[in-house]
């Protein structure tokens, strides 16, 4: 069924599938960000979503990427727009130099040892990089992500940490095989947003809230999601384990 589709059908159906959930709250499909996470997927795949049209690439290991991206760029069209590159998954410190030099994104920042490591990568490099806290919505023990009830607190710990700067917040769904379940998630993530933002930290300008991947993105986006996390709808199934 799917594996007959190619990269770019599915993309299509996921950028109408963003669209009609704009649509259904209100808002405009140009507001969120289809973020493409190709893990698992090789580099002619990921090139191919990027020719046709996907602008923003996540991967959620920092060794899988560095093998990667140099093939991926390699074989792009260089006059074609430029690439964002997300790190979306768990993030060890001892990587945090690596993940700087990759990544335009890194959105599972998930501790202040962490958040120092990070900044300390960047601003050895002269670099100031864009951040997402990644908050475990969902309380599952399985998940990465500081606590809702810590996460201004949290916020408020990176003050000093100029080598980052705090552009929203991320969070994955709770694992669940019916999406509307997930809702609740996704609204604590937005209300936490709107709590952080009332705080006015120069720091952070909560402006991304990352939440959404293939099968519960139009829940995501209804309840506030400006950027989705989708690599099954675009990539096709990947290999287990
Ligand atoms: C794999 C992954 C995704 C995408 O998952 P799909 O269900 O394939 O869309 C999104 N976010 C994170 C953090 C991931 O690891």
């Amino acid at each position: 069924m799917s594996s007959e589709q190619s990269i770019k059908d599915r993309l299509d159906g996921v950028l109408e599938s963003i669209a009609g959930a704009a649509a259904r709250a209100g808002r405009s499909a140009d507001e969120i960000t289809l973020v493409g996470v190709s893990k698992k997927k090789p580099a002619s795949a990921v090139r191919e979503a990027i020719e046709a049209g996907l602008l923003e690439v996540g991967e959620n290991r920092v060794q899988e990427a560095e093998a990667k991206f140099g093939e991926i760029r390699a074989g792009l069209d260089s006059t074609g727009p430029p690439v964002r590159w997300h790190m979306v998954g768990h993030l060890q410190r001892n990587k945090a130099k690596t993940a700087v030099e990759l990544f335009d994104m890194i959105q599972s920042i998930d501790s202040v040892r962490l958040a120092r490591a990070v900044d300390k990568a960047a601003t050895a490099r002269g670099k100031v990089i864009d951040v997402l806290v990644e908050v475990n919505t969902s309380g599952e023990r399985s998940k990465f992500g500081v606590s809702p009830g810590e996460a201004i607190k949290f916020v408020r710990n990176l003050a000093d940490l100029k080598g980052l700067r705090v552009r929203g917040l991320m969070t994955v769904g709770p694992l669940t095989p019916d999406p509307e379940r997930a809702r609740p998630a996704f609204r604590s993530l937005r209300e936490l947003a709107e709590a952080i933002r009332a705080e006015g930290y120069p720091w952070a300008e909560i402006r991304y809230l990352s939440m959404g991947m293939t099968a519960d993105m139009g829940q995501a986006i209804e309840e506030g999601s400006n950027m989705v996390r989708v690599g099954t709808g675009i990539f096709g199934r990947r290999a287990q384990g």
